[in-house]
């Protein structure tokens, strides 16, 4: 035990040292090393072929520059990144995100965690993660389209249908994607349509990705709260965030019988007490583009908030939608003083490990990113399915495999948990069963 303590140490300092300033990197690997002590104790060959430090190196990082020509004429100069984390399990794949706060350390944490999330799909998919720091609040179309193309024009030599297969974030939805695929498609002289997935339904995309991960992240909290005796049927619940995953998440839960009490963009948040019209968030954030205080100008019995916090509000269930590190210390003090009894991740690492301490202290069921939203990737990958052999789903059929899915990594992460003595804490759970698939595979395939 002391021997696999102070190893794990040495590499976490190493890594500290040589991924400075990359604070939620280093975040994203203390979270997942801290699980791995218990595997090491039980499986110390998983200590062997330097595994634990390869795991912790991408295989390949790629950042160029992106210029483009603004509506006005002027140039604008954005970065953009692709991290190839960890393909031992199958192509790359995991989402590009556009968002000002974009920089090589935050796409490596969402790199690192899309490797054991995509392992607990249990579908053939490895880790990658990309982005640039371009905002794309306030531009036009032409610029957002002139902006994808000069990105795709240097990604497109790292990206491939067996390679790396890139799909939307926060800022990448479907219009951008729209824009990614046309240039991808110019470029190469092919459609390629296994090369993105998350694409419009005439020309490759899959039913039900549009709502998978909103809708994946409740089939698991459902499945969870089944699991200790509750359900979301009359249970009231917070959702933040606005954009494509909460929008699924308030709809599914609202399906399921739950009262959604909030919701929130950058600019504030809207309590709900009566619940949330899906279709009038819909109109607002996916057809005008718009901010969260134009709903309680259309919806009766709204309330705008531009002070304090979302997690301020009464409820059962919390469901972070929106970006990492939204539930610091406190905030997770406020939602055990308030009832909350269950939080799911629909956003990647949108709990502070303060957060999750105090979730652990006060008995909080707690479902982490990686297990929460994997319904996100688990569609992309029967996108990919379906590219693969020239079909197309039913609606009925593709959300069926996604509930399955779900409820698939519900009972491997409990089950796991359970076998390394840590019944109930998924947190330990998701990681362990997440890497000992990834980690079988690099043991044997070797050291490369
Ligand atoms: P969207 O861009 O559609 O929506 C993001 C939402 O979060 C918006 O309401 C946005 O508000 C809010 N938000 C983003 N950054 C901040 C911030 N710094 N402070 C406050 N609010 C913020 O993105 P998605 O819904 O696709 O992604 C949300 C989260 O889910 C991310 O963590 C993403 O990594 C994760 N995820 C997404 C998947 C997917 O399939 N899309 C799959 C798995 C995980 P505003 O518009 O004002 O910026």
């Amino acid at each position: 035990m002391a021997t696999n303590d102070n190893q794990i140490a040495g590499y976490y300092q190493k890594l500290l040292k040589r991924n400075a300033g990359e604070p939620e990197f280093h975040q994203a690997v203390a979270e997942v090393l801290d699980s791995l002590q218990i595997v090491l104790q039980k499986d110390p060959h998983y200590n062997d072929y330097g595994l634990i430090e390869r795991l912790c190196e991408p295989e390949r990082q790629i950042i160029f520059r992106v210029p483009w020509v603004a509506d006005n004429g002027d140039v604008r100069v954005n970065r953009g990144f692709r991290v190839q984390f960890n393909s031992a399990l199958g192509p790359y794949k995991g989402g590009l995100r556009f968002h000002p706060s974009v920089n090589l350390g935050i796409i490596k944490f969402l790199g690192f965690e899309q490797i054991f999330k995509n392992s607990l799909t249990g579908l053939p998919i490895g880790g990658g993660k990309g982005g640039s720091d371009f905002d794309p609040k306030g531009k036009s179309d032409a610029e957002i389209m002139r902006f994808c193309q000069s990105f795709m024009t240097e990604l497109h030599r790292h990206i491939g249908e067996y390679r790396d297969v890139p799909a939307g974030d926060i800022g990448v939805g479907g219009r951008e994607i729209g824009y990614l695929f046309g240039q991808y498609r110019r470029l190469t002289n092919e459609h390629e349509s296994g090369v993105l997935t998350g694409k419009g339904l005439t020309w490759g995309g899959s039913l039900v990705r549009t709502e998978a991960t909103g809708y994946g992240c409740v089939y698991i909290t459902n499945k969870m709260m089944v699991a200790n005796g509750d359900s979301l049927e009359g249970a009231k619940v917070i959702v933040s965030g606005s954009g494509n995953v909460a929008i699924y998440a308030i709809e599914k839960a609202q399906e399921l019988g739950a009262t959604v009490v909030g919701f929130s963009d950058s600019s504030g948040w809207v309590e709900t007490p009566n619940g949330v019209d899906v279709e009038l968030l819909k109109e607002i954030k996916e057809v005008r583009r718009g901010r969260v205080n134009e709903y309680v100008e259309e919806a009766t019995g709204a309330i705008f908030h531009e002070d304090g916090s979302i997690w301020d509000l009464k409820a059962d269930v919390a469901l972070p939608c929106a970006t990492q590190n939204e539930i610091d210390g406190e905030h997770a003090q406020k939602l055990v003083e308030n009832g909350v009894k269950y939080v799911a991740e629909g956003a990647n690492m949108p709990s502070t490990a303060e957060a999750i301490e105090v979730y652990r202290k006060n008995h909080i069921h707690f479902l982490p990113g990686k297990a929460a939203n994997a319904g996100g990737v688990a569609t992309s990958a029967l996108e990919m399915q379906q590219n693969a052999s020239r079909d197309s789903w039913s609606f009925e059929y593709t959300d069926d495999r996604l509930k399955r899915i779900m409820e698939n990594i519900f009972r491997h992460t409990s089950a796991t948990a359970a076998e390394y003595d840590h019944e109930g804490d998924y947190v330990i759970g998701a990681n362990i069963a997440g890497f000992k698939k990834v980690a079988d595979a690099m043991l044997a395939q070797g050291v490369i």
